[in-house]
């Protein structure tokens, strides 16, 4: 089912191109930040419009955007007010209003994804279920609304058991791993309760984590990035490794799966599907995030054409970019916040001053205004002619200093 979209003759892209920027379709993006900062940066160069819709002043992409709307993206009046100002909308955030999308979407606005597609991944238990209609492989859950059905999860799938949130989940903040039937309700508690909306998935045992990036053009052709490994600590994505260190066959399951997963899902642009590589060489889906993701930073670097440019490309109706890798290996190493406030910049620069003077590293900042445990502030990625160099070379990033090693 891939399909290159570069089978458009150039005579009626050229057609189609307007006079002034690539595209003169104003793009409105809910959310400002890193993905949004991005985003605007690789929408500059082709020196298309993005108009950003977030409630912080100043927020990563605000200096960069053509125009920085402050509202927020959970609320209908503003967002539909904002959608009156953009020619095709889309998210860099999936917890945004989905009613409010659709509503927008009966009145004729362009909402790329679609709002379907928003409204099941933002509900990480609707698109489980959506998922397992769709026969994409998945660890065994299950709804857990009181005491008795976590019990039953906990029977019917084992210990140790992870308890999510459904709505809200990012870098890990939703997840509480129980180990044993005596730690659900503490797991639970520290979820918020049972009313915050929870359920409960099969503890998948993984030797690896992958993830795979699928862009879709509007004319529904799809292309893949190569798969990597992501390698998360305490939940939250800490390295990329660009190309997975994995077999061939490997790589063609997962990139099956991902665009299966994909194909279930309306709209264009970005989506990046997570996935869990097991003992017996299966593949499981995690999850799937509509819009560009921290598992494709590294493409900005080392692919001919970027997650960022790609979605743009994407949403506003030019032929998708090559996907392929233009060096070899490339690895992701995400700057988070170790302590907070000046501490926690100053540990940061020290990492950064190193990273400069290190071959093949390139040092993105978020600017985020304020510096938080754990918070995603920037990353840094190098590139090399093989694994091995790159490796190295995060490796001696991380050797000395404060920051810890991998
Ligand atoms: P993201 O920032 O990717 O949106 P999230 O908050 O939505 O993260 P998940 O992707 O559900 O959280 O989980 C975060 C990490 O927790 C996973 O990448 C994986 O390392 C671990 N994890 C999640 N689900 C399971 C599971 N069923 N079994 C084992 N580990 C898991
Ligand atoms: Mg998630
Ligand atoms: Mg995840």
């Amino acid at each position: 089912s891939a399909s290159s979209s570069h089978s458009d003759s150039s005579a009626s892209i050229m057609d189609a191109l307007p006079v002034h920027g690539l595209s003169e379709t104003i793009v409105g993006v809910l959310g400002g930040g890193q993905l949004g900062r991005m985003l605007c940066q690789a929408a500059s160069q082709m020196a298309i419009k993005v108009m950003i819709l977030d409630p912080l002043e100043n927020c990563p992409a605000s200096s960069l955007c053509y125009h920085h709307m402050v509202g927020s993206f959970d609320d209908g009046d503003t967002v539909q007010e904002f959608a009156k100002r953009c020619g095709v909308l889309t998210v860099e955030i999936e917890h945004v209003d989905a009613s409010t999308l659709e509503k927008l979407e009966q009145q004729g606005v362009d909402c790329e994804p679609k709002a379907s597609t928003i409204r099941i991944i933002q509900d990480k238990y609707l698109q489980k279920v959506h998922f397992s209609q769709h026969d994409i492989p998945l660890p065994n859950f299950m709804e857990v609304v009181d005491a008795d059905s976590a019990a039953r999860a906990g029977e019917l799938f084992g210990y140790p058991l992870m308890i999510k949130s459904r709505r809200l989940a990012y870098d890990g903040r939703g997840n509480a791993v129980a180990r044993c039937e005596e730690e659900l309700s503490d797991a639970v508690t520290a979820l918020g309760g049972y009313s915050r909306g929870l359920y409960a998935e099969k503890w998948a045992p993984f030797v690896k984590e992958l993830a795979v990036i699928v862009a879709r053009a509007r004319d529904d052709s799809v292309s893949c990035y190569p798969v990597v490994e992501t390698i998360h600590r305490d939940n939250i994505c800490h390295i990329v490794e660009a190309p997975a260190n994995v077999p061939e066959k490997v790589k063609k399951l997962a990139v099956h799966v991902a665009q299966k997963a994909v194909s279930s899902l309306k709209g264009a642009g970005i989506f990046a599907v997570e996935l869990f590589l097991t003992q017996d060489d299966q593949i499981l889906l995690n999850e799937v995030a509509p819009r560009p993701h921290n598992s494709g930073h590294h493409t900005i670097q080392s692919c001919y054409t970027s997650q960022f440019e790609q979605h743009l490309r994407a949403i506003t109706g030019l032929p998708l970019g090559d996907p392929s890798m233009k060096t070899p290996a490339a690895v992701m190493y995400n700057l988070l916040g170790e302590e907070e406030g000046e501490k926690g910049f100053h540990l940061a620069h020290k990492l950064i001053a190193r990273a400069l003077q290190i071959r093949g590293a390139s040092v993105h900042w978020y600017d985020k205004p304020v510096m938080r445990k754990q918070r995603k502030m920037g990353h840094i990625t190098i590139v090399g002619p093989s694994t091995g160099v790159v490796k190295a070379g995060l490796a001696s990033l991380l050797s000395t200093g404060n920051m810890e090693s991998p």
